[in-house]
């Protein structure tokens, strides 16, 4: 099976997505990488959804990559006994420490350290801003609001408190627990919340002892700040915009995207442009313009995924949702104006042999009749430093590991495979064509340009260009061994 657009979706799994026909479809409707949240859910819950999606990855021998969401340092309200209450503007809303389940007048909000911190006359935000409360009056474990914007408020959302600096630890008990639940899983991505400093990103890698990559999430007015650090120490990005958009004004969210998702491709790492991106899909089968726009713009800018979250996770139309990111990635991408911008924002690096040899095999496989750039790659990075050229024809990304395909679902246009170690030129130039020949993206006529390192199976070798005819035997007869 093979995409015929570049940009990755990511679709997070929850009630909606939980079972094999459904996250099955997900696949096949689009999704490249699924998310499972650590917020909502049980170990089991997890553990179910990962051996689901490995399942649908067996059976349909397309490597799936998987990231674990860590809650962080989030402050969630409990639950409620009916599972969810409309708050009317001007009423009275109680939050306390009691565990009793909420009500129209009050619910759980389980952290002390908010009701230390609270002064009369701060706002509460719930649901990433969409519920405003405002402190009237409170005590070390309760706060007392009146509702200045109602909505519908449910189980376990979240509470921002924007104009109270609370002290944070970057990862809590419970995320210590998560991690080392989700690296023994075997998740590829691991997605931390609330990064604030570079330090909370290189502890999460000291914990995830190379089992999965990191991925920040940038969604703290400190992190946007940091964010060349943060980038430097990171393997991947996410533009988080809930939480972004009531940590800073709204109106500030479109510019810091940009120049997020600019500095993680300069970088040639991965970004996600993440949350609210087909909102209005949770209740209706079809998106806004302003929806599709949103998502378009995400590509334009040169994202290399987008993602849902509830839309997939707790709506009505998560397939829905999928082909309309899909469908939008195909219009985008088939846009000359696309190709234009890309191509201006393309930032050439020739620093190390590697960057030389991938920005050369983008002008030649451009400039002649060439179907594919294949490269071989052990840990990764030669995907990402191929991925980052942007170029106009396929990446094929082969690697003897599992690990790497799965981590590499999440760059922008890797279509990866899984190859036998070569420690042979002959062999790899074989296996190249074989591949690009097996998925459909060159036949016997075609020619294709490959990227390889020897030594092979070594670590950050990249150093050969070679073009190939796809016909095997005119490789037989001219290949060294
Ligand atoms: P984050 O800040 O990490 O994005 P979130 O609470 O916004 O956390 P999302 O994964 O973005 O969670 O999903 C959006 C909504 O979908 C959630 O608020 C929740 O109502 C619902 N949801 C997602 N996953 C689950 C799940 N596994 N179980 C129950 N509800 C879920
Ligand atoms: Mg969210
Ligand atoms: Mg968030």
């Amino acid at each position: 099976m093979r995409r015929l657009r570049n940009v990755k979706i990511v679709a997070t799994l929850g009630p909606a997505s939980n079972d094999y026909a459904m996250i099955r479809a997900l696949f096949e409707a689009g999704a490249d990488v699924f998310r499972l949240n650590m917020s909502h859910g049980t170990h089991a819950d997890i553990a179910a959804r990962h051996a689901i999606i490995r399942k649908v990855e067996a059976d349909l021998d397309r490597p799936i990559g998987i990231l674990a969401d860590l809650q962080g340092p989030k402050l969630r309200v409990g639950t409620f006994a009916n599972g969810s209450e409309e708050l009317i503007e001007g009423a009275k809303f109680r939050m306390d420490l009691s565990a009793a389940p909420g009500d129209v007048n009050r619910v759980q909000l389980p952290h002390p350290e908010i009701f230390a911190a609270l002064e009369p006359g701060a706002s509460l935000l719930v649901n990433d801003g969409k519920i405003r409360l405002e402190v009237v009056d409170c005590g070390k474990d309760y706060a007392n609001c009146t509702v200045t914007v109602g909505g519908t408020i449910s189980n376990r959302k979240g509470v921002n408190v924007p104009d109270v600096v609370l002290p944070l630890a970057a990862l809590s008990e419970k995320d210590r627990g998560d991690l080392e639940f989700a690296c023994e899983l075997g998740v590829d991505w691991l997605a931390l919340s609330f990064v604030q400093r570079p330090e909370d990103v290189i502890e999460a890698r000291g914990l995830a002892k190379g089992r999965a990559a990191i991925l920040s999430k940038i969604e703290k007015p400190a992190a946007v700040k940091a964010y060349d650090a943060i980038l430097q120490v990171s393997d991947g990005i996410m533009v988080a915009r809930g939480d972004l958009g009531v940590e800073l004004p709204v109106t500030s969210v479109p510019p810091i995207q940009k120049r997020l998702v600019r500095g993680a491709r300069a970088a040639a790492k991965p970004v996600i442009v993440a949350t609210q991106m087909l909102e209005s899909m949770i209740e209706s089968p079809v998106p806004t313009r302003a929806e599709v726009s949103d998502v378009a713009t995400a590509i334009y800018e040169g994202a290399d995924a987008v993602m849902l979250s509830a839309e997939s996770a707790a709506g009505k139309y998560p397939i829905e949702a999928v082909t309309t990111m899909n469908n939008v990635a195909m219009s985008v991408e088939k846009d000359p104006t696309y190709r234009q911008i890309i191509d201006a924002s393309r930032v050439v690096r020739r620093e190390t042999i590697a960057d030389g040899i991938v920005s050369a095999a983008r002008e030649i496989a451009e400039a002649t009749n060439i179907k594919a750039i294949v490269c071989f790659s052990q840990s990764g990075s030669t995907v990402n430093l191929v991925s980052r050229e942007r170029p106009k024809v396929p990446i094929i990304a082969l690697t003897p590991l599992m690990s790497t395909a799965r981590r590499s679902a999440l760059i922008w246009g890797a279509h990866c495979v899984i190859t036998e170690p070569q420690d042979r030129f002959k062999g790899a130039v074989l296996a190249a064509v074989k591949a690009a020949r097996d998925h459909g993206f060159a036949g016997e006529e075609d020619m294709i340009v490959l990227t390889a390192g020897v030594p092979f199976n070594v670590k950050g070798t990249t150093n050969i260009l070679r073009v190939a005819p796809c016909d095997e035997r005119l490789i037989s007869r001219v290949d060294p061994e």
